[in-house]
């Protein structure tokens, strides 16, 4: 039943009973009294339930009800069960937000929330990190105060305005490109979002610069191609067999240098695009270097001394791909040839090393290489000398080739070099790309 019913009916139960009880006692006026004082004490009982009431609610949170019966007693148990779900209401949101916030946290972008003013009201770690800014001291301040690039004051302007994201170099943060988008929401306020795009940036810079330079490389022997073969049909009539063959044989040479950059090329992208090498495939390096000083001594012709050196009479088997290792180890030994004086000596060597590793090294006694060029030397068509290196039937891709191969085999490549005494190139490989095995 209702308690609001079952305490009204019995206020009128026990005034009724207690009228009956007052008039058999003392008759009339006790009837009388009895049927004003029980109401009256139950009016009384009302307000000092009131009281209770008032008292708990101005309470500290977390004061349990106080305790009641009838009507008053439903009331404080209802007020208990609101209190209790509003704070698992509360504990629900809070975990939501913190959860937001993580999420937030944890997004590859800056993410800032301005208000209405250009007021900082909450920024990501990257957000922080990319402008260059602090959350502790920056939040609460007007972003304008803090970047005041014009552009970017101009681009703020813009927010409703659906316009591509704007590219920026601030000051706070110089040597960084960054990507800003805006999206206004809720209340006037604009989301901020900002990416750190130098990388990409560097990458489209490479990108062109490699493609302006792969057309520079064919532009020069396709030129002298045209040439020698534009001489040889002027040259018909009246020059020799020997004569026109001699152009058209400077003009094949021309086109093999084409092809050998072309060759390259391929290599080079293929080494970008494919997926590593499998570590299953065993490679005899006995076999290896053996292949590599008879290519090596072909294109010397006899005018260098090559020599072959291994610290133990049974080489490891290399895991990785035979194919890879053969292009990487021949462009070492290949240079070593190509930047060495006739009569120079070369050593191809294979040793271990004290972690269970081992090394593939070039030592040459060319002419060298000066040292702030040893950085650069892997960049593709970075060349120290380009009319040697040309003349040397370089590409300039060997050792951005040599650079990969080791990347996708866990290997690294150290140059030491001095200008006039040579040089020595070494490839170090990971124990677990060494296997022990027999020479045959
Ligand atoms: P290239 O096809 O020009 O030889 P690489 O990438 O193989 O291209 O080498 C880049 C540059 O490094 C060469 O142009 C040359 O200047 C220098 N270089 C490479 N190996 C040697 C070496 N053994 N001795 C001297 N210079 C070298």
């Amino acid at each position: 039943m209702n308690p609001i019913i079952a305490e009204l009916l019995l206020v009128i139960f026990l005034t009724i009973v207690g009228a009956l009880a007052g008039s058999w006692v003392a008759g009339q006026h006790g009837l009388v009294f009895m049927a004003v004082s029980i109401p009256l004490l139950f009016f009384l009982r009302q307000f000092w339930q009131i009281q209770r009431l008032i008292r708990w609610t101005t309470a500290p949170l977390g004061t349990p009800t106080p305790s009641a019966s009838g009507a008053w007693c439903a009331v404080f148990e209802a007020l208990e069960w609101r209190g209790r779900r509003s704070s698992q209401v509360r504990e629900q949101a809070t975990l939501e937000l913190e959860r937001f916030r993580r999420a937030a946290e944890a997004l590859p972008e800056g993410v800032m929330i301005l208000d209405g003013n250009r007021t900082i009201e909450w920024m990501n770690l990257h957000a922080e990190a990319c402008l260059g800014l602090k959350v502790s001291t920056d939040i609460g301040a007007r972003i304008t105060h803090l970047i005041r690039e014009p552009e970017f004051i101009d681009y703020l302007d813009k927010v409703n305005q659906n316009v591509a994201p704007l590219e920026l170099r601030t000051g706070r943060n110089p040597g960084r490109a960054l990507l800003i988008q805006l999206a206004s929401f809720a209340a006037g306020r604009t989301l901020l979002l900002v990416r750190d795009v130098t990388q990409l940036q560097k990458l489209a810079t490479m990108r062109r610069d490699f493609v302006a330079n792969v057309s520079h490389e064919l532009k020069t022997p396709l030129t002298v191609t045209i040439g020698f073969v534009e001489t040889a049909i002027d040259a018909l009539g009246d020059a020799s067999r020997e004569e026109i063959a001699g152009y058209l044989a400077a003009a094949a040479e021309q086109a093999r240098r084409m092809q050998h950059l072309i060759e390259d090329l391929l290599t080079l992208s293929s080494l970008e695009t494919d997926a590593p090498p499998p570590f299953e495939e065993p490679v005899q390096l006995a076999g290896l270097l053996m292949e590599v000083k008879r290519e090596a001594e072909n294109l010397s012709q006899g005018a260098h001394r090559i020599v072959l050196e291994t610290d133990s009479d049974e080489p490891p088997v290399l895991l990785g791909s035979m194919r890879e290792l053969r292009s990487a180890f021949a462009n070492l030994a290949g240079n070593a040839v190509r930047y060495s004086p006739p009569g120079a000596t070369i050593t191809l060597r294979w040793a271990a090393d004290s972690r269970g590793g081992g090394g593939f090294s070039v030592t040459d006694s060319g002419i060298g290489i000066a040292a702030e060029h040893i950085p650069r030397l892997t960049e593709r068509f970075y060349r120290v000398d380009r009319g040697r290196s040309r003349d040397a039937g370089g590409t300039g891709l060997g050792l951005a080739i040599v650079k990969h191969v080791l990347e996708r085999h866990q290997a690294t490549l150290d140059i030491v070099s001095e200008p006039g005494k040579g040089s020595c190139f070494s490839a170090a490989f990971p124990p677990h790309r060494i296997q022990a095995g027999n020479f045959s």
